[in-house]
């Protein structure tokens, strides 16, 4: 059984979101396939997407994965799903929100899965904790990852105390 390297984001702004993030890594080194090999600090944020919604609960964690890039998504759905999350309004207020970022240096493009997802060089919630974890990322178009982080506004990205 070979294992590749994969990025995931996770986010929450409903329902107690810091013990949302918290569980949901718990959970997901517990998926058949899958092993949570580091994951960054909690970060708060400002929500994207429509006003008068709490802050988001982020946090990026690396695994290594025996599942295929759409068994992985449809793995992270299932979790998603337990955690209750309601599809209301899109970029509304979630429970748990997990975004396969990047996928062992892989270029996917189909109706489903979009890796590296299409948001994470545009988001400070994800580059933030992603640097965290390694600083000298290459995304699969051959670009760095610093770069995209020193040209992203930090807004009110505050890190957590553990
Ligand atoms: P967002 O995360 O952008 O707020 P959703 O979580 O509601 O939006 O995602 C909606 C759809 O995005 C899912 O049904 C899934 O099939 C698709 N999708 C495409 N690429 C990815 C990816 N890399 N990670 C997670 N979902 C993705
Ligand atoms: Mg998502």
């Amino acid at each position: 059984m070979s294992e590749v390297r994969c990025f995931i984001g996770l986010g929450s702004n409903l329902n107690n979101p810091v013990e949302q993030v918290r569980s949901a890594l718990t959970e997901l080194n517990d998926l058949p396939g899958i092993r949570v090999t580091r994951h960054s600090a909690l970060y708060r944020s400002e929500p994207v997407g429509p006003a008068g919604q709490p802050d988001y609960i982020n946090a990026v964690a690396e695994l290594k994965t025996s599942l295929q890039p759409l068994e992985l998504l449809d793995a992270l759905q299932q979790l998603e799903q337990m955690h209750q999350r309601k599809r209301i309004q899109h970029w509304g207020p979630r429970t748990l929100d997990l975004d396969l970022l990047l996928y062992n240096n892989e270029s996917i493009n189909n109706e489903r899965l979009k890796v590296p997802h299409p948001y994470m060089t545009q988001r400070n919630f994800v580059l933030r904790p992603l640097a965290d974890l390694e600083s000298d990322l290459t995304l699969p178009d051959g670009s760095k990852l610093m770069p995209y982080l020193a040209d992203c506004p930090m807004g009110t990205l505050e890190q957590l105390p553990l």
